[in-house]
């Protein structure tokens, strides 16, 4: 398979392949721009099915963290690394360890970081043999969740999004009773849920695990609904925080949502997407504008880390997020093509190539 005739092959910087027979290692690490900084992204291991698959995943992730990080107004880049194996069966600590080395040996073009398929514990592996490791600072009091705790975050940062959406579209400045519907109460989703909650606003919750849902109903008095009723459902919020390609020809013209603001990553199915929802007057929130509270997290390391100047970070979000849709409205183009060109600009004026 042909890495630079590849359709995700967007004149990355480096495409680094590596084997280390002894743990059985085989990994990808995709870096894309570094014009801003460092590539970081964070590192997934997944069963593959094949080579081209995982070369396909490391391509799209890590150009999505370039536009991510520069859109979030972070000096850093972006990378991302593939490890082809399973997480529950094939990953060991010398497997770990050997992926440490391999991110050494490319002499800090990419950081790397938790993803799926790798935690905690993994990290302690890779530190083992590499400083080119993001996040790591102690939790630093009780509001701080820490800079490796990336989905707490990220959940606030999706609550100051809908702020802002919700400020944009129906002109209000808060959320008393406003009908918000939560597709996946994980790590992310419980927390955006309580934030929500505490804002006055109504919540409907669906899960494919169902004690997750029945802890979002005894805690915050959410109604549980299946995923039937999901896109059906009227709304003033949806907030995909489960899975990818949500957004696609079978739901989109089923949506009865005004907003959709979550943050699963890779929401439209297709660019196409994004023009229907703004056809149909929906209000979307590009995922990788709104999701960025866990890479703002992760960039405030250190000893010099303060949790007041993360959260300060994560309230622009809902700037940035204000920008996209005045922009969307005024040219009448989707809003994720206007994230897209504002991370452009950010990230390619100092090659000169904006
Ligand atoms: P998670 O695995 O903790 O939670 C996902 C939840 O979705 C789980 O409870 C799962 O049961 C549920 N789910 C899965 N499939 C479902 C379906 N078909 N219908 C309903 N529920 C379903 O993951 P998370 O860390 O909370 O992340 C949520 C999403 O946000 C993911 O797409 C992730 O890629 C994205 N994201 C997460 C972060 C972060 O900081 N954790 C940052 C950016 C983006």
């Amino acid at each position: 398979m042909s890495v630079l005739s590849h359709p995700e092959y967007d004149d990355h910087e480096l495409v680094a392949f590596h084997r280390d027979p002894a743990s059985g290692l085989r990994a990808i690490i995709a870096i894309h721009d570094t014009t801003l900084g460092r590539g970081l992204g964070g590192c997934r291991v997944y069963p593959y099915g094949s080579e081209a698959l995982a070369i396909t995943d490391a391509l799209r992730l890590s150009r999505g963290m370039t536009y991510k990080a520069a859109l979030a107004g972070l000096k850093q880049g972006g990378g991302k690394a593939v490890v082809m194996a399973d997480p529950r069966r094939d990953k060991t600590p010398a497997m770990m360890q050997a992926m440490g080395k391999f991110v050494q040996s490319l002499g800090g073009r990419y950081v790397i970081a938790e993803d799926s398929g790798t935690d905690e514990a993994d990290m302690h592996e890779v530190a083992k043999q590499t400083a080119f490791i993001g996040g790591g600072a102690a939790p630093l009091n009780p509001d701080d969740p820490g800079d490796r705790d990336t989905s707490a975050a990220t959940a606030l940062g999706i609550f100051f999004g809908i702020q802002a959406a919700v400020r944009f579209k129906l002109g209000r400045d808060d959320l008393k009773d406003l009908r918000v519907s939560i597709q996946g109460v994980g790590k992310v989703g419980k927390v955006l849920a309580r934030h929500l909650h505490e804002a006055g606003a109504k919540l409907f919750v669906c899960d494919a695990h169902a004690p997750a849902v029945e802890d979002c109903v005894r805690r915050y008095g959410a109604t549980a609904i299946d995923a039937t009723e999901l896109f059906e459902l009227e709304v003033d919020v949806f907030s995909p925080c489960a899975l990818g390609a949500i957004l696609n020809d079978d739901s989109v013209p089923r949506l009865r949502a005004t907003i959709i603001a979550g943050a699963a990553n890779n929401q439209l199915a297709e660019p196409r997407q994004g023009k229907a929802l703004l056809e149909r007057g929906v209000l979307y929130a590009p995922d990788y504008a709104i999701n960025a509270g866990g890479i703002i997290n992760l960039y405030y390391e250190g000893p010099t880390r303060r949790w007041a100047d993360v959260e300060s970070h994560l309230r622009r979000i809902g700037g940035t997020l204000t920008t996209i849709f005045e922009r969307s409205h005024d040219e009448g183009r989707p809003t994720d093509v206007i994230a897209d060109r504002l991370a452009e600009a950010i990230f390619r004026a100092p090659r000169g190539v904006a």
